[in-house]
């Protein structure tokens, strides 16, 4: 059986599910799916902001913007459910779901305080919208469906915002609630992202958590296949929308794709492959536009690696924008121990995840995110020496598990990179990335430059696919 996932604009519009819908239908002729469902596209940022309007008591923004999430689901009914019984019916739930939304506005609002715990609240309806207009207009065109609320399943800790999973009870729920669903032959729709503590309270898994809820559903599940949907034709030699001659990768290994998620390509979440790696299950990466692409296929099996090999270095080079890059400068540094452990535990107090770090012996190089950015953060850094900050960032990596024992990839990267200024540059302890770190105007330079270098000869041929906007 598969675990299929489809992500906001693969569900976005009326055409988009509908397409959704047809693949699912395909799907159901071998065996019933579990479908995992995103918000339909900028849903879920317009409930971020909904939930920031709210806190600061901006009510009027908030309803408004409420309004629209409510037009844009009520619209997709109309569009999608020919029944007028359905379509009524239909309409209630999606009236129910927008009165609770802006109920907890007000809630917000009186309080004049936005927790975490509300933060996610409010980010949830984007899921229970999408899969209750997909779950209907499933039933209603004859598939056996059924619409499940993952918070019965998806059992997390009380993190909000960024809530993991208590495996067990999720296995068992599994078991409980969706497997027997599927072995009968019913479909079974729900939401990704989202998740209850177990007394209740609504979670998030994070931004883009979708992925991650499908590769754990799938691991649950066991004797499965996880299918990520997307917009592009599976992971590619890089962004397309940076490189527009950017190739999709056949396939790749759990750790390739581990460490690219990492690094910033946003076609998977990050987290995505930890659960497949541990029951060994492969993931496809497919277009929902472009459902007979072959997209990329991510695995550790041998056979199907073997099939494939090829003599390329890079399989991909990844972008993470929004980062910038503080410089701590210290004599102090010089042959002293304890330094780094100090330095790094201002970091950690702030619960901040550094991205890349360089050193000598008197300074320390490193970038994070600009959002976890702070005055206080530089003040305590202060402590330690100079600081010097620069902003708007951008680190770029190059990633292949035959970098590991490649001679004269550095050189290549940098003649490639001979007009670019490099802020920093880090070799990945893994050993299968090179990254380094150049100013945001840049970017769109540094990885086509790259890309013609490492991928505009026919060295790939076999594991790449042309692009199928060329075809
Ligand atoms: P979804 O809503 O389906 O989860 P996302 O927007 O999260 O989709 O991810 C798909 C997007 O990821 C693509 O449209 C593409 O712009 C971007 N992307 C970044 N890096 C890559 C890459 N290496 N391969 C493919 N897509 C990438
Ligand atoms: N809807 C959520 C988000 O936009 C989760 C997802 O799409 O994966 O972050
Ligand atoms: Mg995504």
């Amino acid at each position: 059986m598969a675990v299929m996932k489809f992500g906001g604009t693969s569900v976005g519009t009326a055409r988009a599910m509908q397409q959704a819908i047809f693949l699912v239908a395909r799907e159901q002729q071998k065996s019933a799916p579990l479908v995992v469902l995103s918000a339909c596209s900028g849903i879920t940022n317009k409930l971020v902001h909904i939930a920031d309007a709210a806190g600061r008591s901006d009510l009027d923004g908030a309803m408004a913007l409420a309004g629209d999430v409510r037009q844009h689901h009520a619209l997709l009914v109309e569009e999608l459910i020919k029944g007028e019984l359905l379509k009524k019916e239909i309409m209630v739930r999606i009236e129910e779901l927008a009165t609770r939304l802006e109920l907890l506005i007000k809630g917000v609002e009186i309080v004049g305080e936005l927790t975490e715990r509300s933060r996610d609240m409010f980010c949830s309806f984007g899921e229970l919208f999408s899969t209750t207009v997909f779950a209907a207009a499933m039933q209603e065109q004859g598939h056996d469906t059924r619409w499940v609320d993952i918070r019965t399943v998806m059992i997390t800790d009380d993190n909000f915002g960024f809530a993991r999973p208590l495996n067990e009870v999720c296995e068992e729920r599994v078991s409980q609630i969706i497997k027997p669903l599927l072995d009968a032959g019913t479909t079974v729709v729900t939401q990704g992202y989202i998740g209850a503590t177990k007394d209740g309270r609504t979670t998030t898994l994070g931004r883009g958590g979708s992925d991650f809820s499908a590769a754990l559903l799938g691991a649950w599940l066991n004797d499965t296949s996880i299918q990520i949907w997307t917009d592009v034709d599976g992971v590619m030699t890089c962004d397309p929308r940076l490189v527009p001659e950017a190739r999709s990768i056949r396939v790749m290994t759990f750790s390739e794709a581990a460490e690219l998620a990492y690094l910033g390509a946003k076609v998977l979440h990050p987290d995505t492959i930890a659960p497949a790696v541990q029951k060994n299950i492969p993931v496809y990466v497919l277009n929902s536009w472009h459902p007979d692409a072959k997209g990329t296929i991510i695995t550790n099996d041998p056979e199907r690696l073997s099939g494939m090999s090829y003599g390329g270095l890079v399989k991909s080079i990844a972008v993470k924008k929004g980062q910038c890059i503080i410089n701590v400068h210290s004599n102090r540094m010089f042959g002293r121990h304890g330094f780094m452990n100090e330095l790094f535990g201002v970091f950690a107090r702030y619960s901040i995840s550094v991205e890349m770090i360089s050193t000598s012996e008197v300074s320390v190089s490193l970038t994070v995110d600009e959002k976890s950015f702070s005055e206080e953060l530089i003040r305590d850094l202060k402590s330690f020496g100079e600081v010097d900050i620069e902003h708007n960032v951008a680190t770029v990596s190059v990633v292949g598990d035959n970098l590991r024992m490649a001679r004269g990839v550095a050189g290549r990267i940098f003649s490639s990179l001979k007009d670019v200024n490099l802020r920093m540059i880090s070799q990945g302890a893994s050993e299968i990335n090179v990254g380094f770190v150049v100013e945001e105007s840049d970017v769109v330079t540094a990885v086509n430059n790259l890309h013609r270098e490492f991928f505009s000869n026919p060295e790939g041929e076999g594991i790449f696919e042309i692009p199928a906007g060329s075809r």
